[in-house]
């Protein structure tokens, strides 16, 4: 099932969709440092876990920079967890809970143990220190399960097909795509 998200173009697309939707709420938000007017300035990005078809919309991570005073505005993403090159739905589909072997995982994607290993680690440790989910965990009822995330919180989005959960888990995270003034420890690389 999950393998089928992963190769499905349509999927991809309509995650590429709610980034430029997030993209237009920031620009519409002008700068905010200056309030001035925001002018496109993507990032390139050659992320790894996505179809060869999709891998041109891919290439690029929506940003934009204010025409007056020059500061970044980049807008959450679907897409993109912080810096890394694995895309963020093969961070939410990849991390094995527990003490499950990443050996099937990494031949597949080819993604490196020590990264598994990384994610793991950022979802039972990093992840629950963030003030992005120490202002959610209480809207989850029973607690999630920290030691099964992300898989836990995957299975509370409602929706009878995986995209769907899918799509509704990775917009809940997406805030923790962009660096926070507040210092969040972000989906850093
Ligand atoms: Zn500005």
């Amino acid at each position: 099932m999950c393998h089928d998200v992963l190769q499905d173009p349509t999927f991809f697309r309509f995650l590429s969709q709610i980034d430029h939707e997030f993209a237009a709420e920031t620009r519409a938000g002008r700068c905010p440092d200056c309030c001035g007017p925001l002018h496109v300035s993507d990032y390139p990005r050659k992320p790894r876990g996505c179809p060869a078809s999709v891998r041109e919309e891919y290439s690029r991570r929506l940003s934009f920079t204010c025409g007056r005073c020059d500061a970044r505005a980049t807008s959450p993403s679907v897409r993109f967890a912080g810096r890394r090159v694995y895309l963020a739905v093969v961070l939410m589909l990849r991390s094995p809970p527990g003490g499950a072997s990443g050996q099937e995982l990494r031949d597949e994607f080819n993604i490196p143990a020590s990264t598994l290993k990384r994610w793991r680690t950022w979802w039972r440790r990093d992840f629950p220190s963030t003030p992005f989910w120490q202002s959610m965990r209480t809207r989850f009822m029973p607690p999630l399960a920290i030691e099964r995330l992300p898989q836990s919180a995957l299975e509370r989005f409602d929706g009878d097909a995986m995209t769907e959960r899918l799509a509704q888990a990775l917009r809940w995270i997406a805030p923790l795509s962009i660096r926070r003034r507040s210092g969040n420890p972000r989906l850093a690389a």
